[in-house]
């Protein structure tokens, strides 16, 4: 892999090098500090005018649902989650390959280097992110509705899956999805769960995402909420990443705290489908939570911009809360990237040394960056994420100057598939 030299580029208020070497962050220094270091083969890029930033992680999302956008506007909840279920009757591994390449390329286009994804035919998908050169995190989702003859088929399903990944030679990964407590049995969260707890695969889940499901929960299980009935079932735990988390109790935040559960705010698509807004994100990380951001798949937020999710994020706490200190922008940006790695485990999400060399190179000769304020103000509240000028991933370019190699066939691909889900 050739060595890359980033020479003058603005990092954390100073100019830098930063050199990146076999996919890792080698070296960071003053500008001209890293020459000793530098082979004659590296490809140096001058990028003064431009800041560097670590690139997003989408915590949640389901990238095969990218050419469903639009498809069910101003309907309600269950009409909406009716009908995608509806439309997901046409879908097969050639829509999801197309599909998943869509939104690899969208996100690759706003800045995302890692996402962890939630969907159907997983070795469709997973080639066509390996070809796109970000990393994802693939989750296998069980949901069975009660049919125990159905559990049994995906049991067997992931089983098998479980056994190809184990030969994945990229840095892609497999985890356990249950869907969520309305949506899958108790025997089969359990068995889920206890799988993944043995082979040391992460879990998620859709978690305390609408009123009703709290009300219909509490209603099924003497009273217990969704995460009150997942304590129950031993579920909760470091390893598992719940999204949503939008209704919960006081005695639900000393829960998902104490377990250290990594909570991921989906607030476009929350906003959208009037699930609720009141994500109580101080409450969730005083408890001990780890609280990350996610963009939810296109069906609901409409995109995969997590720049778009950062603010959103930001000005509704504020709102709501009646409150502008109620979610500072040191924190907006660790829940976009470094909490994401640590619920992930994996080795990046920040610029430093020693991690993966996951980076955004930020365009800020334009009007949004033109005052003396911090980068970080000017990026998530005044720019959009196509002052995204170049995007590198595990230490390789994946964009550079706003070109994706192959964006024009993928588009073409991706309209060839469009009439499986006809509405
Ligand atoms: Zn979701």
């Amino acid at each position: 892999m050739r060595a890359i030299l980033l020479k003058n580029i603005a990092l954390d208020g100073s100019q830098k090098d930063i050199l990146i070497k076999d996919g890792i962050i080698a070296d960071i220094c003053a500008p001209e500090g890293a020459g000793a270091d530098i082979t004659p083969d590296a490809e140096i890029v001058d990028c003064r005018g431009k800041a560097a930033f670590p690139g997003f992680i989408n915590m949640h999302t389901h990238a095969g649902m990218a050419l469903m956008r639009g498809m069910q506007e101003d309907v309600n909840f269950q009409v909406w989650i009716d009908n995608v279920w509806k439309m997901e009757k046409g879908i097969d591994p050639d829509f999801i390959y197309w599909s998943t390449k869509a939104a690899a390329l969208e996100m690759i286009k706003t800045g995302t280097t890692t996402f962890n994804d939630q969907y159907w035919f997983i070795p469709d998908a997973h080639r066509a992110v390996a070809e796109m050169g970000i990393s994802p995190v693939f989750s296998y989702v069980f949901l069975d509705g009660g049919d125990a003859s159905k559990a049994e088929r995906q049991k067997d399903e992931f089983l098998s899956l479980y056994e190809q990944s184990l030969s994945w030679k990229d840095d892609a990964k497999l985890i356990v999805t249950f869907h969520a407590v309305y949506s899958v049995s108790e025997e089969l969260i359990v068995w889920a769960a206890e799988f993944a707890r043995k082979h040391n695969l992460l879990l998620h889940a859709h978690l305390s995402e609408t009123r009703s499901e709290v009300e219909n929960c509490k209603a099924s299980h003497g009273g217990l909420s969704p995460v009150e009935y997942l304590d129950r079932l031993g579920i909760l735990g470091p390893d598992l990443i719940a999204a949503h988390t939008l209704w919960l109790s006081d005695n639900d935040i000393r829960l998902l705290g104490e377990h250290k559960v990594n909570c991921v705010h989906n607030i476009n698509s929350n906003l959208k489908l009037a699930s609720g807004y009141q994500f109580k994100y101080q409450e969730l990380r005083d408890a001990g939570a780890n609280v990350c951001l996610g963009t939810d798949g296109c069906a609901s937020s409409n995109n995969l911009d997590m720049l778009e999710a950062m603010k959103t994020s930001a000005i509704v706490q504020k709102a709501w809360r009646d409150d502008p200190t109620a979610m500072p922008l040191e924190e907006l940006a660790a829940a976009a990237t470094i909490n994401g790695a640590r619920a992930l485990h994996l080795n990046t999400g920040e610029i430093a040394v020693g991690k993966r060399a996951d980076i955004l190179i930020v365009d800020t000769d334009n009007s949004f960056f033109l005052s003396p304020a911090p980068f970080l103000a000017n990026f998530v509240y005044s720019a959009h994420s196509d002052c995204i000028d170049s995007v590198i991933a595990g230490g390789r370019f994946v964009m550079k100057h706003r070109i994706v190699t192959g964006e024009k066939e993928i588009l073409e691909g991706a309209r060839t598939v469009l009439y499986k889900i006809k509405p």
